[in-house]
């Protein structure tokens, strides 16, 4: 810690210089890792200008502007995702937020019907909470239930099929075995090996049987609901009772950015919301608080990139950049597959592919030659025992010839691979 300050201009200057070497360039088009995104130019501006205004998202007292864009940004996406527009929802800080936020709203809902407030009461000495959930759920989801005092222990988890989607009939099984129970059903849009969505339309038909909260971890998944073409991979997605999605990630807006959207609004606010004596409400135009629906009181006013993502895409453009996504991750597909050596370990029904080049240990090999190669970036995965090179395809400015590059990169360091 220096003792002395220093000029602004050189501070920044210096971090640049600083830092620059050791950037991910992971908004180029060709950086495939981890289901990243990029960041549409529109949404990196309002993202500065965010910055740069310093606006408190708290509610409509403090920030009028911020309150109000949020609001027309919830309305906007539970159109692109077909959500009842009743729904209550809030900007988060990604879908580890939403989950837990979901999670939240749900575990007042279960153990309020069995006479338990939870927001008073805690858990202690409370009906024990039974969370059925695929074995491939995303590990946010029991970091969640940790975080919740629920506990990851609670999941009575059911087999995945074949490409990944929950078995729905071992989940009617599971379900059925303790139809009482207070039940949180956890289903996932997109899983992050394979991109398969669960069958939401049966699964909540089963959960909602036994009286079960259905919460829908669609990440990047959700998305296919913005596409004609690809809608049919969430169908019955208006059925479940919340959902957590990103906008860090497919939608391409800086970070940090997740949106969470509960069919119990009351459950969700009660969940989340608190008073106190210096607080002032909104306006009377600006009626919801956007911090009744969050973890944070002070907090970024992080509508704005998201209203400029919306904005610049538009329905159209929006289902254009997912299914022209679809279709680079298919191009990925059918290109690799004829390679001598190299097996698709996953059925392509998103964005994501899943390439083995043979043994664990050579594809290992593939992998960090890949990386060291520097044409395209990929990480690795293991996925039903098995390791694989996943590519996501998430970046709206990825291109058909960043797809052929990376093939040729992938296939050059394959051959000199022993
Ligand atoms: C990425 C991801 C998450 C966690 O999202 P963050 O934005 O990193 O918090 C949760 N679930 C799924 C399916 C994901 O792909």
């Amino acid at each position: 810690m220096p003792l002395e300050g220093s000029d602004p201009r050189n501070v920044v200057k210096l971090l640049a210089e600083l830092v620059e070497p050791a950037l991910v360039a992971t908004v180029g088009p060709r950086y495939f890792g981890f289901v990243v995104g990029g960041a549409l130019d529109a949404a990196t501006g309002a993202d500065i200008l965010t910055t740069g205004w310093d606006q408190l998202g708290f509610n409509g007292a403090t920030s009028p502007a911020a309150a109000a864009v949020e609001d027309v940004v919830g309305q906007w996406l539970k159109e692109v995702f077909g959500l009842p527009a009743s729904a209550s929802f809030g900007l988060v800080t990604g879908a580890q937020g939403a989950n837990t936020v979901a999670l939240a709203a749900a575990r007042h809902r279960v153990l309020s019907k069995v006479g338990w407030d939870v927001e008073q009461r805690g858990l202690t000495d409370a009906p024990r909470i039974r969370v059925v959930a695929s074995d491939e759920r995303h590990a946010t989801i029991d970091r969640a239930l940790r975080l919740l005092g629920i506990g990851a222990g609670a999941v009575d988890a059911v087999a995945a099929e074949g490409n990944g989607a929950i078995a729905v009939a071992d989940l009617a099984k599971v379900l059925d075995a303790d139809a009482t129970a207070p039940t949180i059903v956890c289903l996932q849009a997109g899983n992050v090996n394979s991109g398969a969505c669960d069958d939401l339309a049966a699964a909540c038909e089963v959960a909602h049987r036994v009286g079960a909260w259905v919460h829908v971890d669609g990440a990047f998944g959700l998305w296919a609901a913005a596409s004609a073409t690809m809608r049919h991979l969430v169908a019955g997605i208006e059925q479940a009772d919340s959902w957590a999605v990103d906008g860090h990630k497919w939608l391409n807006v800086p970070y940090d950015t997740g949106y969470v959207f509960c069919k119990d609004p009351a459950a969700h606010a009660a969940s989340m919301s608190y008073t106190a004596a210096y607080l002032v409400r909104g306006t009377d135009e600006i009626e919801r608080a956007p911090s009744d629906y969050v973890v944070e009181s002070s907090r970024r006013a992080r509508g704005f990139a998201t209203w400029a993502a919306l904005r610049e895409l538009g329905r159209q453009g929006l289902e254009d950049m997912i299914e022209r996504c679809c279709a680079l991750a298919r191009r990925f597909g059918d290109q690799l597959r004829e390679i001598e050596g190299v097996q698709i370990g996953n059925d392509i029904v998103l964005n994501q592919v899943l390439v083995s080049f043979g043994s664990d240990k050579r594809t290992d090999n593939v992998i960090i030659g890949v990386q060291r190669d520097g044409t395209c970036w990929m990480g690795g995965t293991t996925w039903h025992g098995r390791r694989y090179m996943r590519i996501s395809v998430s970046n709206w400015s990825t291109t058909d010839a960043d797809v052929d590059r990376s093939v040729s990169a992938i296939h050059k360091v394959l051959a000199a691979t022993p």
